[in-house]
């Protein structure tokens, strides 16, 4: 970072920090509103006075600049008003996985180190059955909808809007280093505790323009637009809800919070706000168009970025039926998180164009944002030619990677090897420039010596009209290594297939050479549910752990 020159002159305004996506909605929006639930409007000019308020309070509660302050609440207001107010006064703030259990959320405030946590009335039994494991935490600030009760012996240093009310709003922010840690989460990995994956101001401010830029220039399938009602549809605490909250505050777009992800509640504030733009996971998006009260919103006017997971394309064309606007997007915690886009580059489709349809260039899993470096290499390190049918993984440069997890060396030196991100995702790069993931390296299955992707065989699986999903796991198998196993969920009120007729389906798909032959010998179970992680996406460690008899920790 440099806020001086070599001479040591300050440079003021030089670093790139979060406050300064603040200065434009100022002026541009001032009237704009800021929705939570249906219980607060907040115009931007109001919002930002809060948030002023919250920074002069975080010092009265001894916040100070390198320390860790944690918030449990669901997607509200006051969360957007701490991605900025915390980082913005010199700490760090920790959006913790609420969804997680017990005993990780107690892990991940210990191992953040948190000083002070803002806590959602609706999980202070969770953090006062914590109370002795969380020695570190000076005071806990209550947010509350209603009325509230700490648990009994808990000492609470205040209520949120309390706090708010009696303090003075800063005068300004502090100058900050650019490389100053600004925003702490936990992931879930494959093995061991949780894992912290920290971003600077720098990352953020460059994610914000990057991915605004990405996602505001484009004209096909869909465009941001400053008139645009904006609401998450993935949680503020994974990832900064992939970071569109910055993007929309810096654009001053009118936005909707919706608290608990109730789907009930979630369509009707689509409908009453006139929501235009959100993001998702795609078992999300299938839980709310097949609502009992999905009926009742006009989804043409929506433009979702599907992420997260595979967009498979019976889903991208069930959405796109419903008139919905949607576009692919893909990147990982460890990615701040949007490193491409599935945007339909000019050219592409139509005549002498390479796709067929809009679906199929959207469920590519996207082109790279600016600034973005993206590899697929194979085992050596070696860079596989893009145009090529060679899967290899996925590997990144770009200025918003996380430099590694927290406290945690031999990780992150694994997570960047050779200097290059290492995704975890198997892919190839086609000759139009487009990162296809093929699966999570770790869930293809190796059928007798033949690589299989089990995003493959979800995807056929899912075209059946009874089929509501399908998740597919390899399993041991002593004459083939492995063979797949799926799992379905069949659609209430349709004629219920047997697991012999969901076969014959597959077997229709690979006389079509839509797939491996080897898909064949999937077997296939009919079950009720299918496992879901703690951000709402299938979750396959789950569903082998439930075979092998083991138990999952995460
Ligand atoms: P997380 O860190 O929990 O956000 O998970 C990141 C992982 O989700 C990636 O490494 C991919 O395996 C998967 N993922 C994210 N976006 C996509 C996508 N568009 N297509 C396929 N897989 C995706």
């Amino acid at each position: 970072m440099s806020t001086s020159d070599p001479a040591g002159t300050p440079r003021p305004g030089h670093a790139l920090l979060i406050r300064d996506l603040l200065h434009r909605v100022r002026a541009w929006a001032p009237g704009r509103t800021i929705q939570y639930r249906d219980r607060v409007t907040l115009t931007y000019a109001e919002w930002l006075g809060r948030t002023a308020r919250l920074g002069a309070w975080l010092g009265r509660l001894g916040v100070r600049p390198g320390d860790r302050v944690g918030v449990l609440d669901w997607d509200s207001h006051r969360v957007l008003e701490m991605f900025f107010a915390v980082p913005c006064v010199g700490a760090t703030l920790h959006t913790v996985n609420v969804k997680l259990t017990p005993e990780q959320v107690g892990y991940t405030i210990r191992h953040a180190r948190d000083t002070v946590l803002f806590v959602h009335a609706d999980f202070l039994p969770l953090v006062a059955g914590l109370r002795g494991f969380l020695g570190g935490v000076r005071h806990v600030v209550v947010l509350a909808d209603g009325p509230w009760e700490a648990p009994e012996g808990f000492p609470v240093a205040g209520e949120y809007e309390e706090g708010l009310g009696s303090t003075e709003p800063l005068a300004s922010w502090p100058d900050l280093d650019e490389d100053a840690t600004a925003t702490l989460f936990y992931t879930t990995g494959t093995t061991g505790e949780p894992k912290g994956v920290s971003f600077t101001h720098r990352q953020i401010v460059l994610h914000t323009l990057a991915a605004g830029m990405a996602l505001a220039v484009h004209d096909e399938p869909m465009a941001l637009r400053s008139s645009d009602v904006y609401m998450p549809l993935t949680p503020m605490f994974h990832v900064h809800a992939w970071g569109v909250p910055y993007i929309a505050v810096t654009l001053g777009l009118a936005q909707v919070y919706p608290g608990k992800y109730e789907p009930a509640m979630l369509l009707t504030l689509i409908e009453r706000h006139r929501v235009t733009f959100s993001h998702c996971v795609p078992t999300l998006l299938l839980m709310l168009l097949r609502h009992p009260s999905s009926g009742a919103v006009d989804w043409r006017r929506l433009k979702l970025v599907i992420g997260g997971a595979a967009l498979l394309p019976a889903v991208a064309r069930e959405a796109m039926g419903r008139g919905i606007c949607i576009v692919g997007g893909y990147g990982m915690s460890e990615t701040c998180p949007i490193v491409a886009v599935s945007h339909i580059r000019p050219g592409l489709m139509g005549e002498g164009g390479e796709a067929g349809d809009a679906v199929d260039v959207i469920t590519r899993t996207g082109f790279p944002l600016p600034l973005v470096q993206a590899r697929v290499v194979d085992d050596a390190g070696r860079e596989l030619p893009p145009g090529g049918e060679g899967v290899g993984e996925l590997v990144l440069r770009c200025p918003w990677l996380t430099a590694g997890y927290v406290d945690d060396p031999a990780a992150s030196e694994r997570l960047w090897k050779d200097g290059w991100l290492h995704t975890g995702d198997g892919a190839r790069m086609d000759a139009d420039g487009y990162i296809r993931i093929t699966d999570r390296i770790k869930d293809v299955i190796k059928v007798g010596g033949e690589w299989i992707s089990s995003l493959e065989i979800e995807d056929v699986l899912a075209r059946h009209p009874s089929v509501a999903e399908a998740a597919v796991i390899g399993v041991p198998d002593a004459k083939w290594d492995e063979h797949p196993r799926a799992e379905v969920v069949l659609r209430p009120g349709l004629p219920a297939p047997t697991p012999r007729d969901l076969l014959r389906h597959l077997h229709a798909a690979v006389d079509a050479g839509a797939l491996h032959q080897r898909a064949l010998l999937t077997e296939v179970a009919v079950v009720e549910s299918i496992p879901r992680t703690s951000v709402g996406k299938i979750d396959k460690k789950r569903m082998r752990a439930a075979l092998s008899g083991s138990v999952v920790l995460a």
